[in-house]
Order: C-alpha cells, then structure tokens, then sequence
C-alpha cells in the first residue's frame, strides 16, 4: 500500500521563535513521505517544493481591500502573505489527494483576523480562505476547524458565526455567544493537562464526529504551556497528547484529513521540543 506523505509549508521569517527551522526538522525531512513547500529557505533539501504568493483577489473574498491596505503598511505583508500560501496549498493538495496531512508554519495567523480587523500577531486568516477556497472551487461542503489556542479566536469566530458549513469549536477561557456551528467549550485559567483533555476528547464526541467534516483544520498554538505568555498551566507533552488525538478523530471521520496551522507561542526552546515530535505523529 502507497503511504500518504505529510506536507511542510514553511517559509523564512523574522522573529526568534522560530529560528532553528526548519533545520530542526532534519530528522523529518530526510523521510520519503515528506514534502517540504517553502519559499526562502536557502539549501533546500531534496524533498523541497516551491511556495508562491497567492493573488490579492484571493485575500479580498475573506478581507476587505481597506483591511488588506492596513496589513500592507505593517510591514509584515510578505510574510503574511505565504502564511495564507501555504494553508491554501496544504488544503488543496490534502484536498486533490498529494498528501494526506499538513502542518503550516504560518507566522503571521490566524484566528484574531476576522473580515475587516487585525491583531495579536495575526494578519490575514489562512484558513478562512482555505476553506472559501475548497468550497468555490472544489465543492468541498463541510469543514471543522479546532482552536487550541490559548485565547479567543474572535476573527475566526466573526468569519464563520453565519456560516452553517464550518463547525468552529474554541477552546478559550471566554464565552461568545455561540451561533450557528461555532461552539465554546470553556478552559478555566488554570486547568490540569488531563482535564483538558477530557473536554476535548467530549467536545469530538459531541460536535465534530456528528458533524462529519470532510477536511479539520488544527489552529494549534502553544502559548498556553506553563511559562508562555497565555500560560494556562498546560505541560509540553499536553501538545503531544492532543496531536496523537486529534490525528485519531481525523483518522476515523474523515480519512485522516488533517492541516494543523501554527498559532500562539513565543519560545524557541519549545518550538524546537515540539514542532518536530508533532509532525512525526502526522508522518507515522
Ligand atoms: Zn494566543
Ligand atoms: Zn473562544
């Protein structure tokens, strides 16, 4: 049997966090069933592929052109613009069937980005235009997109709260009143590894596999560990516990389509802990 490959989206970026990649990532790199999609990186490995800027018509179907303007003069634009390039990319070849998972080094996502604002580090909402994208032109009908992050995802929130198709559940400590298919579930500020868990693992039950979405998204942020900037009380191997379940719930509803997207989180000692030990769940 063909194994499906993981796909890397990975593109160079400012900032410390993420310093150390994607050479931190060798180990992973050097298997036949990974692709690497970047678009600096300077001694590309074998396995690499190119990642393009996607077109400005396509931000403008989820961002108004006066909140693309404002992104424009952060200075962060490019780099904002692969992070989209690259969810767009893992969703439409998870979609076509070239790989079977993802895992998206979007620097500059996701959730705080909603039609017409910006904040928190996030300028554009990847996966919002991933999943408009999937819908026009693939007719993709039902996607699942789950918030880890240790905040409140209210640009995400705004984007889908009309939108029947998407099921939006947020694991955060606030609760928005809920519409439609976006759903809170509710994190007290400080929660044990295991309690978490065990929302979670209820949440799939009672959400997501009735749902049957046929792609998940993972907005997957770190910030919550002990000693983050959101810290939550969440050990580092919580991550790694969350990822070996998540994979299974998208293993057992829709095939394992899975596009994990890189959130929250500011220490590189931990992005070097557990980036690498959650892709080789996606791999294995
Ligand atoms: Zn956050
Ligand atoms: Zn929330």
């Amino acid at each position: 049997m063909r194994v499906m490959p993981t796909g890397i989206f990975f593109h160079y970026q400012q900032g410390e966090r993420l310093k150390d990649f994607p050479q931190a990532l060798d180990q992973v790199l050097d298997k036949d069933d990974v692709f690497l999609y970047d678009a600096f990186y300077p001694s590309k490995p074998r396995s690499c592929f190119d990642l393009e800027p996607i077109p400005i018509e396509t931000l403008h179907k989820i961002h108004s052109s006066e909140m693309v303007d404002r992104v424009k003069a952060t200075g962060n634009y490019e780099g904002a613009l692969y992070s989209v390039s690259g969810s767009l990319a893992a969703a439409v070849k998870i979609w076509l069937g070239k790989i079977i998972n993802a895992f998206v080094f979007t620097g500059y996502g996701d959730h705080h980005v909603g039609s017409n604002f910006f904040g928190g580090g996030c300028y554009f909402n990847g996966a919002a235009i991933a999943i408009h994208e999937l819908q026009e032109k693939f007719g993709a009908k039902r996607f699942a997109i789950i918030d880890t992050d240790a905040h409140h995802g209210d640009g995400t929130w705004e984007l889908f709260e009309n939108n029947p198709t998407v099921l939006y559940i947020c694991f955060c400590s606030g609760s928005s009143q809920e519409k439609n298919q976006n759903v809170n579930i509710h994190i007290p500020s400080k929660v044990r590894d295991s309690d978490y868990l065990a929302l979670a693992k209820d949440a799939f039950h009672k959400w997501v596999k009735p749902f049957q979405p046929e792609i998940i998204f993972w907005n997957w942020g770190y910030d919550g560990t002990i000693g983050e900037y959101g810290d939550i009380g969440l050990s580092p191997d919580f991550h790694i516990q969350m990822t070996e379940e998540i994979k299974g719930l998208a293993q057992g509803i829709c095939e394992g389509r899975l596009i994990i997207i890189l959130c929250g989180g500011s220490r590189r000692d931990l992005a070097v802990y557990l980036i690498p030990r959650i892709i080789k769940i996606l791999v294995d």
